[in-house]
């Protein structure tokens, strides 16, 4: 058992609440403070007429065994739904047309997602040399580089588009996609080291993203950060929005939030933010300048999250698959597609189908200062298009995010190293979240581990 010293969680998305979860069990007194009248940050369901709506994310990948420990201590078995296998199915988008992305050597072969030019270049891929530069190159150049152009444009582009809503040519290698790097870095090609890696994975009972089962839960994922709620009880405090975080002369923080009308602060020992990047720069710039700096020249592009109902009748598009991602070069007006009630249960009634289109992010931020309905028009016409849909939507939402996901662009490594630095220096502050070792909810939920075990030995 630790001593009995205080911690303040600032925010209760993932990266929080799980942070919180653990410390709590460590026997740490913990209070979490959030902003908003609800918990999950980023993670927001929302059901309305017969329709079940993520507004943030939609999945998690099972990438660490954290996730089937927290949802079996929290009891939630009888929620928890891994994705239908038609989710293994994915669709990149090529002339108007969908092509399901190839999983295994022979669909590789046959597929026409990629030219015969483009498959004859990847035998080229274990002979290529490793660079030099990882931290400063762009996962378009280390692909390009490895694999070719052809598979740059139509892998690559649409899958960080799908992850990050991000430009290959903006985000580092090293930062963006470790693992990726260091298949190269460790085994010198990426064919050879993930064969390696795979034997490597299987003894340590860890999943690489490719291979990590999807999964969420019946009423959404919601559900997961609602759970850690209710077990954490009155530790969470929500509408508490903290102003500023302060040293005291006993060596301690205090934390200034407001509630209502009122403001108050609390005497800590630990002071662990999970705020955004733009929102932490704010809490923490009065400590340190440089700081302050790195952390708002991260960039969160926005986002429109459209979701549309149809009857199923109407959609000629054969439902087998988890949906589809569009390249940059097919110029279209959104990034692409989930098949939401393809892939779990409960997201629409029997006799109609859900789908979740993600627009804007760091390809085409301009959206946001367009016409909203223009765009969401524009968008529409496109998808129902691809997907031969012959009536109108039965349901229409939408959830813009301003500011959506952290972009870890060429260079990223020199805020990362100033984290570690500041950390140091400022003994009791640990800055966390997704701007820190991974966005997705896994990354988050592993990165909640690892920071509660640099907690533990302060
Ligand atoms: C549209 C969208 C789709 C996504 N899709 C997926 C997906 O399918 N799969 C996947 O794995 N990941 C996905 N992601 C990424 C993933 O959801 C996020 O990276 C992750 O949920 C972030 O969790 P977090 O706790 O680090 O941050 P957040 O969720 O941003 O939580 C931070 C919390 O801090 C609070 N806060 C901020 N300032 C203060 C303050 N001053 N005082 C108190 N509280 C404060 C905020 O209100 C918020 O609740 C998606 C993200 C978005 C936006």
């Amino acid at each position: 058992m630790p001593p009995d010293k205080k911690v303040v969680v600032i925010g209760a998305g993932i990266s929080g609440l799980t942070s919180a979860y653990l410390l709590d069990k460590e026997g740490f007194d913990v209070t979490v403070l959030e902003q908003k009248d609800a918990v999950g940050g980023s993670i927001e369901s929302y059901f309305d007429n017969g329709f079940l709506f993520d507004r943030g994310p939609n999945s998690a990948l099972e990438t660490t065994p954290l996730i089937s420990k927290l949802i079996e201590e929290l009891e939630l078995k009888e929620q928890f739904v891994y994705a239908n296998k038609k989710g293994n199915r994915r669709y990149i988008l090529r002339d108007n047309q969908l092509f399901a992305l190839p999983m295994s050597p022979p669909a590789f072969i046959k597929t026409k997602l990629f030219s015969t030019k483009a498959k004859l270049r990847l035998f080229a891929e274990p002979f290529i040399k490793r660079s030099s530069d990882g931290y400063y190159q762009s996962i378009a150049e280390f692909v390009t580089r490895r694999l070719g152009k052809e598979f740059l444009d139509y892998a690559i582009n649409p899958f960080v588009a799908g992850v990050y809503a991000g430009n290959p040519e903006d985000l580092s290698v090293k930062s963006a996609f470790p693992k990726l790097f260091a298949l190269e870095e460790e085994y010198g090609g990426l064919i050879v080291g993930t064969i390696r890696s795979i034997r490597k994975r299987k003894k340590r009972k860890e999943q690489s993203k490719q291979s990590a089962k999807m999964l969420s839960f019946i009423d959404g994922m919601q559900v997961l950060p609602e759970a850690i709620k209710i077990s954490l009880g009155e530790k969470v405090n929500l509408s508490s929005p903290v102003i500023s975080v302060k040293r005291t002369t006993e060596g301690k923080y205090g934390v200034v939030y407001s509630h209502g009308n009122q403001q108050f602060t609390i005497l800590t020992d630990i002071v662990l933010s999970t705020a955004p990047a733009y929102k932490a720069a704010d809490l923490f710039g009065l400590f340190d300048d440089r700081l302050r700096r790195h952390l708002n020249e991260i960039y969160y592009p926005p986002v429109l999250v459209l979701y549309l109902g149809y009857k199923t009748e109407d959609v000629g598009q054969p439902l087998d698959g988890f949906g589809f991602l569009i390249p940059s070069k097919e110029k279209k007006s959104f990034l692409g597609a989930i098949w939401s009630s393809v892939i779990f249960p409960n997201r629409a009634e029997e006799d109609k189908a859900a789908f979740t289109l993600f627009i804007g992010g760091s390809r085409n931020p301009g959206f946001a200062d367009k016409d909203e309905n223009d765009v969401i028009n524009i968008a529409r016409g496109e998808f129902e298009e691809i997907m031969k849909i012959t009536g109108s939507p039965v349901y229409t939402s939408k959830r813009f995010w301003q500011k959506a996901i952290p972009q870890y662009t060429i260079g990223y490594v020199e805020h990362e190293n100033y984290f570690d630095h500041f950390e140091k220096d400022n003994k009791g502050i640990f800055l966390s979240g997704n701007y820190r070792g991974g966005i997705s909810v896994g990354d988050c939920i592993k990165n909640a581990e690892i920071v509660v075990n640099k907690i533990k030995s302060l």
